[in-house]
């Protein structure tokens, strides 16, 4: 099996976009035009080929027992990537009900509580989903980020951690817009800096 994992360098400082031939860290022009309201972001692979059929295994199949392996993953990198000791506690994406019932797991708070066990600290519900966003997929990346705004409030218990730092735990990273209005919310609820961590990111890279 050969995974596709991200680079460690030459990378945009705040999505994690990689460009070739470039070393230490820049900032990308979608993030100086859009200015993502995550500070930082960062995914264990690309989303290709066998990473793909295990992330789509863990999401959609049931095949729960990955996590051991995805946390194992999650730890090395958020060690490379993010300042642990900063981090004040662990944020799980909060899945749409519907997939929740479908499913009858939300992938996301396993991963968020894993990684919470092996890094130390605490995994908090700071977000819940409101309304319900159509399908992201097959949208332009200018539509997903309209589709996305108001889909999430933060729970009473966000308050806790205002000017503090959050790394926020979610399966895939597409266009970013997602993790941009959680990111959004939370500092709204007064969290200082968002920091976020995926499995798979299908972000166009930058090579
Ligand atoms: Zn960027």
């Amino acid at each position: 099996m050969r995974l596709p994992f991200t680079p460690v360098d030459g990378l945009c400082r705040r999505c994690g976009r990689a460009a070739a031939g470039l070393d230490g860290e820049f900032l990308c022009e979608d993030c100086r035009c859009h200015r993502p309201q995550y500070d930082r972001a960062a995914s264990v692979f690309r989303l290709e080929n066998d990473a793909r059929d295990l992330v789509n295994a863990f999401k959609f199949r049931d095949r729960v027992h990955l996590r051991s392996d995805f946390a194992d993953f999650l730890e090395g990198l958020a060690r490379v990537r993010f300042r642990l000791s900063e981090v004040a506690c662990i944020v799980p994406m909060p899945s749409t009900t519907p997939h929740r019932w479908l499913r009858g797991y939300n992938q996301c708070a396993i991963l968020a509580s894993a990684l919470s066990k092996r890094v130390g600290i605490p995994c908090r519900a700071l977000l819940k989903r409101v309304g319900n966003p159509a399908r992201q997929g097959g949208l332009s990346e200018e539509d997903r980020r309209v589709n996305v705004v108001g889909t999430f409030a933060a729970l009473r218990k966000a308050s806790a951690f205002a000017g503090k730092t959050v790394l926020v735990v979610d399966d895939i990273m597409t266009t970013g817009s997602t993790l941009s209005e959680a990111a959004k919310t939370l500092k709204s609820a007064g969290v200082g800096k968002v920091w976020a961590i995926t499995v798979a990111r299908s972000l166009r890279e930058l090579l």
